[in-house]
C-alpha cells in the first residue's frame, strides 16, 4: 500500500471500490484528499487447468494461468511464482477446463424480457432496470460479450462498464434502422401516413427502431446512432418474421439508401450489418458495401458463393422449432417462422461448403424463458460442426467480427482467446466441453468460475471450500 495525494477531479474519475479514502477537513473547508491506494492490480491465479484457447481442437495439458488486472499475463505448464498479497486470489482448477467467455453476436439487451407489446408501453427507467437484471443473468450464463443488434442499450452498457450493474460487454448498434413497413416498423395502421419531419412515434422515441425512407433520412439516422456510441450500424434489408406488416420476401432499402448508410458508417471507421434472409436482399446489401449479413436462412447457392467471394460475414443462428410456437396457430407470423426454420437446414451446409466466415448469435427476443437456453442454442451447432468448431465460433471467430468495429471498438484488446496479453474473460468449466458440448447448456451447474475483465463474478470453488468448513 502506498499513499498518494489526488486532486478532487482525479478522485472523481477513479474507481472508488479500489480506493480507501481519507478526507481531511482543515479550517472547515475541504483542502486535500489523501488516498491510500493499492498500487497493485488484482491478481487471480488459475492453478491446474486444461486450456481451450478458443481455437485449438484439443485441450492443453495441465496449465497455470495468471491474470493481473484485466489481462491474462502468463500461461505456463510450470508453477508460476507469485508474491502473495491481500489481493491475490488463487483458484484450484482441479484439472477443469479454462476457456474464453462466450460471445453472442446477435443479442437484443433491451428486448429479452418484455413482450412485444410491453416494449412500447413500458417506462424507460423500468425497461433499463429489467434489462439490467437480464444482463446479469446473461453474464452468469457465461456470455461475457454481446453484440447488440437493436434497442436502446447505450445507458445500460455504460452502467455495466462503470460497474453499476453486472453484465456482459456490449457492442451496441442503437436503434434498428428500417423503412416504412420494413422489419422493425411496429407501427399500427392508424399511425399511417407519417408526416415527414413530424413527431416521432413511441417506437422511435424509445430508440428501439427508426424509420428512414430516403438516403438523406438514412444518413441522419445512422449518424445519430454513431453519435450515441454505436459500434456498428444495423439496417433491415429485407422482411422479418415478427413484424406485422413486413412480408418475408420483401427487399426493403434501395441501393442508394444502403450506400448512404455504408458511407456514413465507413466515414466513422465502422461497418453496416443487415438483417436479410432472401437472396435478393442479401445480394443488394453486399453490392452496396455491407460487411455482414444477419440470418441468411433463405439464401441460395449463388448467394452463398457471393458471400464467400466478397469475404462477407454471415451471422446466423439455428432458430429452434419452438420459436414458431410463439405465434398463434395459423398466423402469418408462424408461417414465416417455419419458413426460416426450414431454411436453417440448408444454410449451415452452404456456409460450410463455401467456407463462409460464420459467426454465432442467438437473436432471442421477448422471452426470458428462451434466454435461459442461450447456451443450449449454441450447443445445437454440433449438428453441423464439431464441439471444438462450435466453441471456436462462439469465442475467437466471433471476436474477429467484433474487431470489425475498428476504432469504435469500446474494448480494445484481444477477446475470445486464452492467450498471454488477451483480455481476461474466462470460464472454468467442470468437465471437458470438447467432449461433452452439453456442459454449456447448463451454466449454473457447470460454469464453476465466471470472470469478465479480470473480475470474478462467480466462483463455486470458494463456495465449496466454505461449505466444507
Ligand atoms: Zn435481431
Amino acid at each position: 500500500m502506498s499513499e498518494y495525494v489526488y486532486t478532487l477531479q482525479q478522485l472523481l474519475g477513479a474507481p472508488y471500490n479500489k480506493l480507501f479514502i481519507v478526507i481531511l477537513f482543515l479550517g472547515g473547508c475541504l483542502t486535500s484528499i489523501i488516498i491510500a491506494q493499492d498500487s497493485q492490480p488484482a491478481i487471480v491465479l488459475f492453478e491446474n487447468v486444461r486450456v481451450f484457447d478458443g481455437k485449438s481442437a484439443q485441450l492443453s495439458g495441465p496449465t497455470n494461468v495468471l491474470v493481473r488486472g484485466n489481462k491474462i499475463e502468463k500461461i505456463s505448464t510450470t508453477p508460476i511464482p507469485l508474491e502473495r498479497s491481500g489481493n491475490t486470489h488463487i483458484i484450484n482448477g482441479g484439472g477443469r477446463t479454462l476457456m474464453p467467455g462466450l460471445i453472442d453476436m446477435h443479442w437484443h439487451t433491451m428486448l429479452v424480457r418484455p413482450t412485444h407489446a410491453e416494449i412500447i408501453v413500458w417506462d424507460m427507467g423500468y425497461s433499463n432496470l429489467v434489462a439490467g437484471a437480464e444482463a446479469t443473468d446473461t453474464l452468469m450464463r457465461g456470455f461475457t460479450t454481446v453484440r447488440d443488434l437493436g434497442g436502446p442499450s447505450f445507458g445500460l452498457k455504460r452502467a455495466i462498464d462503470e460497474g453499476v450493474v453486472a453484465g456482459p460487454r456490449i457492442y451496441p448498434s442503437g436503434a434498428v434502422i428500417t423503412i416504412t413497413s420494413g422489419h422493425g416498423d411496429f407501427r399500427q395502421p392508424f399511425e399511417v401516413p407519417r408526416i415527414i419531419g413530424g413527431p416521432l412515434t413511441r417506437m422511435e422515441q424509445t430508440g428501439g427502431s427508426m424509420v428512414a425512407d430516403s438516403p438523406d433520412e438514412v444518413r441522419i439516422r445512422v449518424r445519430e446512432q454513431l453519435m450515441l456510441g454505436a459500434t456498428q450500424i444495423k439496417l433491415t434489408a429485407g422482411g422479418g418474421v415478427a413484424s406485422p406488416h413486413s412480408p418475408l420476401d420483401a427487399t426493403t432499402f434501395t441501393a442508394p439508401e444502403l450506400r448512404a448508410a455504408v458511407e456514413a458508417a465507413e466515414n466513422w471507421g465502422t461497418y453496416v450489418t443487415v438483417h436479410a434472409y432472401t437472396p435478393a436482399s442479401i445480394q443488394r446489401a453486399i453490392n452496396a458495401g455491407v460487411k455482414c449479413i444477419e440470418h441468411g436462412q433463405l439464401m441460395d447457392e449463388p448467394t452463398a458463393r457471393l458471400i464467400a467471394e466478397r469475404d462477407i460475414w454471415l451471422s446466423i443462428q439455428p432458430f429452434p422449432e419452438e420459436a414458431a410456437a410463439a405465434f398463434p396457430p395459423g398466423s402469418e407470423e408462424r408461417a414465416k417462422a417455419m419458413e426460416v426454420i426450414r431454411g436453417t437446414e440448408r444454410s449451415y451446409p452452404l456456409a460450410k461448403k463455401y467456407k463462409i466466415k460464420t459467426a454465432f448469435g442467438t437473436d432471442i427476443l421477448f422471452s426470458q424463458k428462451q434466454a435461459q437456453r442461450q447456451g443450449e442454442l449454441l450447443a445445437r451447432l454440433v449438428r453441423w460442426y464439431s464441439p471444438a468448431e462450435t466453441l471456436a465460433m462462439a469465442t475467437s471467430t466471433n471476436a474477429q467480427l467484433l474487431a470489425l468495429s475498428g476504432k469504435r471498438n469500446p474494448y480494445p484488446g484481444k477477446l475470445g482467446v486464452v492467450e498471454e496479453g488477451a483480455l481476461a474473460d474466462l470460464l472454468l468449466v467442470d468437465g471437458n466441453p470438447l467432449e461433452n458440448i452439453q456442459l454449456i447448456a447448463d451454466p449454473a451447474r457447470n460454469f464453476v468460475v465466471i470472470m469478465k475483465d479480470g473480475k470474478v463474478y462467480k466462483d463455486l470453488t470458494v463456495e465449496a471450500v466454505k461449505a466444507a468448513r
